[in-house]
């Protein structure tokens, strides 16, 4: 299928790792100029080094900064001033009991999974809509849709995205302007296997035990694969995906139980 967004332009965040930088190859590969954000330069030059590669038609920037910071934004859109695709993403805040957070935990975490992403599309929603295409995709959670006792402060930073955005998708749909999320459950990630290796060593076992277990109580039997993440990103960025906003898609291997 011609997804019909080839010479388009992208600004996708935290993209040299994981499930950003899965969005960033899929969008290359329909031909999609892409801008990237993410903190380490090694990683994000060699994720650049690998697209321009395998896409030498296609024009990659790169940007290494903070997404959360006030700075970090103004370095994204100063390359990408005006993306027909903003991929929002950044990295989850950390687990832990609510007794122990203090204010600024929670505005750190509201910073990054909910503010940050209402700052970008503010930035670039009105040229999106003047253009009249823009597709706009927030990385967040299953943890939307079924909250994980540990990740409180992401449940509360992301659900608020989530509400936030609810509203404006309905406003500019009409103008060929979507919004919406992708839910990831578990994904084999760096992160995932970070996560995991803590839980290995609180736990004493060795960090397969705890992969293998996590990946077998899943309806799939396994971990959802990055490239498919892209795949699914890809297409909500497609032309053809116009009539689709507002939704908060899962993408978990079935593990959410509920019949909708
Ligand atoms: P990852 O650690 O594999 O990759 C994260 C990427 O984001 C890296 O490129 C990193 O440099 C970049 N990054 C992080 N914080 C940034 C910041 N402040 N500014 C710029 N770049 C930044 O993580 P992932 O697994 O791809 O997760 C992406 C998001 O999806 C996170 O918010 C995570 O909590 C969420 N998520 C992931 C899973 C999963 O199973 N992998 C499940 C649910 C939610």
């Amino acid at each position: 299928m011609d997804l019909g967004i080839k010479g388009r332009r992208a600004l996708v965040c935290a993209a040299s790792k994981g499930l950003g930088r899965a969005c960033a190859v899929a969008l290359a590969n329909e031909g999609v100029h892409v801008t990237l954000v993410a903190r380490g330069v090694e990683a994000l030059e060699a994720t650049a080094a690998e697209i321009r590669k395998a896409n030498p038609g296609v024009e990659v920037t790169t940007v290494a900064a903070d997404i959360t910071t006030p700075e970090g934004r103004e370095a994204a859109l100063k390359v990408c001033p005006q993306p027909d695709i903003l991929i929002n993403n950044a990295g989850g805040p950390p687990p832990g009991d609510f007794r122990n957070w203090t204010r600024d935990d929670w505005i750190k975490a509201l910073d990054a999974n909910m503010l940050t992403p209402i700052e970008l599309i503010k930035a670039t929603v009105d040229p999106m809509i003047a253009r009249k295409f823009g597709r706009v995709v927030n990385i967040t959670s299953a943890a939307v849709k079924a909250p994980i006792d540990v990740l409180g402060l992401s449940n509360g930073a992301r659900t608020g995205l989530t509400g936030f955005v609810a509203g404006l998708s309905r406003k500019t749909v009409k103008h060929n302007v979507t919004i919406n999320a992708l839910l990831p459950g578990p994904f084999d990630t760096d992160r995932l296997r970070t996560v995991s290796a803590g839980q290995a060593k609180a736990a004493g076992v060795p960090v397969e035990e705890v992969l293998g277990k996590r990946a077998a109580e899943n309806p799939a039997g396994r971990f959802g694969d990055p490239e498919e993440f892209g795949a699914a990103c890809a297409f909500l960025c497609s032309a053809k995906a116009g009539y689709i906003t507002g939704q908060n898609i899962l993408l978990d291997g079935g593990a959410f139980p509920g019949t909708l």
